[in-house]
């Protein structure tokens, strides 16, 4: 018999009367045919609310006592929910995490599922029971109680539909993915279906409202969602493979409001400085998120990236001792910055795509101070404040709110949440004797026929991302990755982009041209260089992927002249003279885990 995984989030069990309307659902599901296992969050702001206990009692709670407090508020809701299904004369056995034998390993508030057993669940199915099972939650090896972190029931619900080889619906209080948050733009607009890496991608830099990790399981499991409304019996959107339509470019948008800058200016631009400087970071697990290292000069360069404002402090504190040992000119940081993202699977076929983004922004006369782009991502840091008005205007640019033409279809969600034999089969293999959310990378390869552009002693105002890049783009030169960067220290910043080598003179010669216009010292180029790409599932979550590529290339004696990640693709520029080699280092930094 066909399972499926019904997963009800902490708004969609707040109250009794809730509870019992996704209890009806299950039942519902049950007399259709399916066996059902439920996953259940804390109700309401029950999470929260233990979070602000903890934090009463002291600044910093041991993370053991974090997840054994936290823990508490899933098993609150299973135990209501069976009890609303033994009410509506149906069986049901709620198990937490330990009793699923969700095994995690042992990060205490974000940690990471590597098995869990099916047999408990399977034969409690068989004998006719919904299962319902406690979200975000596990155990390690000393049977301690672990959780995912926050917004974590997701994970547990792909990840069970994964070994279940079960059906994945998401219930909860939107009726599906909208093109951003509807709460944030009344007008975004729900979509029928978005790719897993968009959808990865966003989840990652806003879009709160899938876990981004259960995403990393959907992808790499074949798991498709449809996230739907608890309230109603509409459709919603599918998570699958394909996008909604190949016509667009941008397909999503999304803002983090809660992100810090940090710039470590005049840092000695040497093999080793950016492992040196993304390893302390890492060893207390600060999450680091736009990276931008601009070109050296005169043997210096910045390197910029953003953590969460919450973790700054953290990060200034760790970087010190660093500071002390490799002499950087400063540390400067700004704390009043959000990240305004947009994504699209088409971007990757199209250029000039990043080029809509800047001229709003210069039209609207928002300043930006980074970006990063990916293949299928745009990222822009901009002022707190006006990161709303950034948001919509850039939603709007791309017509966000407008439907596509050509979506495509792919039959009805719940045919297209099945799971056939062979994905169950092929899952099942994959599994086995291998942690589940082992980093797995697919590919690493060498791209070697770029150049690269810098631009230095940039006046920093709105508009200038726009006049380069709308002339660079007149000159017809293609551009790839693209990397901006402010420097407190001296009010200017510098741009970095790689184009086809072919392009690169073409591309100084429109630059010089705007010289008076813009406003810049000069213009350094490399005309050959190595743009090496790591990609994987997940590789900003595994955040010892760029460690390990920075350390193992820094061994090898190889500078990394740029940098730039997303959730699928590492990214790092060398000059070309060292491409092959620097090939082979990675693929020997990686050999244990490449597939
Ligand atoms: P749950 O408690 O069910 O897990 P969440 O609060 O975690 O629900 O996620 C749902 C919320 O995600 C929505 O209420 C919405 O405000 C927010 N959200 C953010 N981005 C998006 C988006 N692109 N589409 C839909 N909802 C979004
Ligand atoms: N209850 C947890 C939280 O609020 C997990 C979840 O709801 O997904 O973060
Ligand atoms: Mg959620």
């Amino acid at each position: 018999m066909a399972i499926i995984v019904q997963k009800f989030g902490g708004t969609s069990v707040a109250d009794t009367a809730k509870i019992m309307a996704a209890a009806r659902k299950a039942v519902r599901a049950q007399q259709d045919g399916h066996q059902v296992v439920m996953v259940v969050s804390a109700m309401g702001k029950n999470t929260d609310m233990l979070v602000e206990l903890a934090n009463e009692i002291s600044g910093q709670p041991p993370a053991r006592e974090m997840d054994m407090l936290l823990s508490t508020g899933e098993q609150v809701s299973v135990a209501l929910m069976a009890m609303a299904i033994d009410a509506l004369g149906h069986k049901a056995v709620s198990l937490t995490g330990a009793q699923i034998g969700v095994r995690t390993d042992s990060t205490h508030t974000n940690a990471r599922i590597i098995s869990i057993s099916t047999d408990r669940m399977q034969s409690l199915l068989d004998a006719g029971n919904i299962v319902i099972a406690a979200g975000f939650q596990g155990i390690d090896e000393d049977f301690n109680i672990t959780t995912l972190g926050r917004g974590g029931s997701d994970t547990t619900a792909v990840s069970l539909a994964a070994v279940l080889g079960a059906s994945c619906e998401i219930y909860t209080d939107v009726d599906g993915v909208y093109t951003t948050d509807p709460r944030k733009l009344p007008e975004a607009r729900k979509v029928s279906r978005v790719s897993y890496d968009e959808m990865l991608e966003i989840a990652s830099v806003g879009a709160g409202v899938m876990h981004s990790r259960s995403i990393e399981f959907a992808k790499k499991y074949a798991v498709p969602i449809h996230v739907r409304s608890s309230m109603s019996d509409g459709i919603g959107t599918i998570i699958a493979e394909s996008p909604e339509s190949h016509d667009r470019v941008v397909s999503t948008a999304a803002v983090t409001m809660d992100e810090a800058r940090i710039t470590l200016s005049a840092v000695p631009d040497l093999p080793g400085t950016s492992h040196a400087v993304f390893s302390v970071l890492a060893n207390e697990n600060i999450t680091v998120d736009m990276v931008v290292q601009d070109v050296g000069d005169n043997g210096k360069s910045n390197i910029s990236f953003t953590v969460p404002e919450a973790e700054l402090d953290l990060a200034l504190k760790a970087l010190k001792p660093v500071a002390g040992q490799m002499a950087f000119g400063a540390i400067t940081h700004d704390a009043n910055v959000a990240k305004v993202s947009v994504v699209g699977l088409g971007m990757a076929q199209q250029t000039g795509v990043a080029e809509t983004m800047f001229k709003v922004f210069a039209e609207k006369d928002i300043n930006i101070f980074m970006i990063t782009t990916s293949e299928i991502k745009i990222s822009c840091l901009v002022e707190r404040e006006v990161a709303l008005d950034a948001l919509r205007a850039v939603h709007n640019a791309y017509d966000l709110h407008v439907q596509p033409e050509n979506v495509i279809q792919v039959g009805s969600p719940s045919e297209e949440i099945q799971r056939d034999e062979a994905t169950r089969a092929s899952v099942a293999e994959r599994l086995r004797g291998v942690g589940m959310e082992d980093l797995s990378i697919e590919s690493i390869t060498l791209d070697d026929s770029q150049s690269s552009v810098s631009i230095l002693g940039l006046t920093d105002r709105p508009g200038v991302a726009d006049t380069v890049f709308s002339h660079v783009a007149k000159a017809g030169v293609l551009v790839d990755m693209i990397i901006l960067s402010y420097s407190e220290q001296d009010g200017n910043a510098s741009m970095s982009f790689t184009c086809p080598a072919e392009s690169r003179e073409a591309a100084i010669a429109a630059l010089e041209q705007l010289k008076e216009e813009v406003g810049f010292r000069e213009i350094v180029s490399q005309s050959s260089v190595g743009k090496l790409s790591v990609a994987g599932v997940g590789l900003r979550s595994h955040t010892g992927v760029g460690i390990r590529m920075f350390r193992s290339l820094s061994e090898a004696g190889i500078n990394v002249d740029m940098i730039n990640t997303s959730e699928v693709n590492v990214n790092v520029i060398v000059n070309g003279q060292h491409n092959e080699r620097a090939l082979e280092v990675l693929e020997d930094a990686f050999a244990d885990v490449l597939r």
